[in-house]
């Protein structure tokens, strides 16, 4: 039975940063991933980095961006910890390999995001996330005498000691379907957010909330699960993302009278306001009767302003986006975009060297809630978190093992309930709903009601339908009964792990009452910071998420109007 001190469940960004960290403090360390560790959805990632490089820049200007973005929710002493450690890990990646784009004095290049006063975003093009993906990848091959690799294993539950601490983990051979027990002293959840409980969403199939469930089901608390971000620029039809890097090279957004409508609602920022307040705008203006597009559900956005060959060098992605997937040359013509999910700023609660309130579990990236990122994330701050809180877990981990003894316990009880519950599932009759319309439905319900507006009657709407789907997906079918690559069963399980990221998003969205960051009541329009400045805290009891509340923490800078 395989035992680690350090056990990493994800080998994106997050967990590849960790097991790096961890590797370099002489841990004996483990990475898990159900795809291969270059596939993690991190590779999407594509405007860049923030980090406070210039010379005329300071991370207290960005840590105030970051907290302002936030809409004042962040935990401002991680915000410091994140804008202050970020020159150096940016310059750190920059000497392992990332070839970061650099000006004509042969600075690093910085571009313009939402939300930032000034350009401070560090870039490869429109690739950043797979440029620094696949360094991370070639710095973990080095070090593996101590790193081992678990690549193509799915991990179904989360181990757990009678004390209630967590020891390991229950994982299934994805190549063969065998289930078994990985020990370890530390286990830090690195799985990535939970996109795919939305439909249409940017992120990856994949992306389907398997940490936060699993953190969840063993009790420990989620933190800012209302906060779900819609990105401003997603294609009409397929929901995929057309980078901010777009309006940070200076593209405008246009609606059906050819008016820049940003005007309205962020005079200062125009098309570069946090991305909450541009996604509302858009809505509104699609809502109003200002859309474009055959049934007005769409918005423009016009590259054509940005230089053509400043196009073709920095956005070559998009570029290609377009035309493969709109059938459009946006160095030629608008492209119909609108606001698709893309990210949860919740997720599983931890403190700044990403431990949870749970001994032994740690959790970093998307899949966790520090938070950096309060009521709304600013643009490029995500791959920031994944490496600054990646980074801190694994020294944190490996820390602590080096003080502890291996973990004893039986695990069978555990891995028998797993193994049957996967058995079950493959032996269900085909006569139920199969597990792919469950999860459409689950997606369009939360892409109706817990979107860009939310009000109580739709949210109470979306539980209700949520508790329907969770008991048919008891029930719900797949076609592959086999042992060998068995991405249906797989699929099933993520089904479960999506309806738990669904609920606690519902669940806490109805219960704060006011709007703030990607939050916002159509019936409590108003931020209301004597009531709501905290955040809402979930555990799950008696098979139900149980409400609390936990106070943001602030450092220098207090509450107010938000304006850009
Ligand atoms: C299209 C797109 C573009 C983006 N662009 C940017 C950008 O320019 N800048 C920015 O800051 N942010 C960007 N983001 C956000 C950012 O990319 C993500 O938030 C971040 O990369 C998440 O990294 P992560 O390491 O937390 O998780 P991921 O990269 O999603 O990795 C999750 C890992 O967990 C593993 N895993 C999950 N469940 C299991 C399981 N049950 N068993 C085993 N393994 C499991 C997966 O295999 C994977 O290895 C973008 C997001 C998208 C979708």
């Amino acid at each position: 039975m395989p035992a680690h001190d350090v056990l990493i469940i994800g080998a994106g960004l997050a967990g590849q940063r960790a097991a790096l960290a961890a590797a370099q403090q002489g841990a004996s360390v483990a990475i898990m991933s159900k795809v291969h560790p270059v596939r993690s959805h991190s590779v999407a990632a594509a405007g860049g980095i923030n980090a406070a490089i210039s010379v005329d820049d300071d991370w207290r200007s960005h840590a105030y961006d970051t907290v302002k973005g936030s809409d004042f929710l962040g935990d401002q002493d991680a915000i410091e910890v994140m804008c202050s450690e970020a020159p150096q890990e940016v310059m750190e990646l920059e000497h392992m390999g990332v070839t970061f784009h650099r000006n004509d004095r042969g600075e690093m290049d910085l571009r313009a995001f939402g939300g930032a006063s000034m350009k401070r975003t560090a870039y490869v093009a429109d690739i950043t996330g797979q440029a620094m993906l696949h360094v991370l990848y070639e710095q973990l091959m080095k070090h593996h005498e101590t790193v081992e690799r678990y690549e193509e294993w799915f991990t179904t539950s989360l181990l757990t000691d009678d004390a209630g601490n967590c020891c390991g983990v229950i994982a299934r051979d994805i190549r063969t379907g065998s289930l078994e027990i990985f020990k370890a002293k530390n286990v830090i959840l690195a799985c990535g957010g939970a996109g795919q409980a939305y439909r249409p969403t940017t992120n990856g199939l994949i992306v389907t909330g398997d940490g936060i469930s699993m953190a969840y089901r063993i009790g420990a608390p989620l933190m800012d699960m209302e906060m779900v971000q819609y990105h401003p620029t997603c294609l009409v039809e397929t929901g995929m993302l057309i980078t901010e890097g777009a309006r940070g090279e200076g593209a405008h957004l246009l609606n059906a009278n050819g008016e820049r409508f940003m005007e309205k609602s962020a005079p200062n920022k125009m098309e570069l306001a946090s991305r909450d307040v541009v996604s509302r705008a858009e809505q509104i203006e699609i809502n109003e009767g200002r859309g474009v597009g055959p049934d007005g559900a769409g918005i423009y956005l016009d590259v054509t302003v940005v230089p053509r060959k400043r196009t073709l060098e920095a956005l070559r992605e998009i570029v290609n986006l377009g035309r493969d997937f709109a059938g459009v040359d946006i160095t030629r013509e608008p492209i119909m975009i609108r606001p698709g999910q893309h990210y949860i700023m919740g997720g599983v609660k931890t403190d700044i060297d990403g431990r949870t309130p749970i001994e032994g579990l740690y959790a970093a990236g998307e899949v966790a809630c520090v938070s950096v990122h309060g009521g709304n994330r600013l643009g490029a701050n995500s791959l920031l978190d994944t490496l600054i809180f990646g980074r801190r877990a694994g020294e944190h981990a490996a820390a602590r093992a080096a003080g502890m003894a291996p973990p004893e316990m039986d695990a069978n009880s555990q891995l028998k309930r797993d193994a049957e519950e996967l058995e079950e599932i493959i032996a269900r009759p085909r006569d139920g709903r199969r597990v792919s319309e469950i999860k459409n439905d689950l997606g369009d319900t939360m892409n109706k009601h817990a979107a860009v507006f939310r009000d109580e009657e739709g949210l109470n709407s979306a539980l209700e339908t949520i508790h329907r789907l969770r008991e048919e997906s008891g029930k719900a079918w797949i076609d592959d009964r086999g042992t060998v690559f068995n991405q249906d069963v797989l699929g099933a399980i993520e089904l479960g792990f999506m309806i738990d990221c669904a609920e606690t998003t519902v669940v806490a969205a109805i219960e704060r009452k006011e709007s703030r960051g990607a939050q916002y009541r159509t019936d409590f329009p108003e931020r209301n910071d004597e009531e709501w400045l905290k955040h809402i805290d979930l555990t799950l009891k008696d098979g139900e998420p149980e409400v609390s509340y936990s106070e943001v923490t602030f450092t220098q800078w207090q509450p107010e109007v938000r304006k850009y």
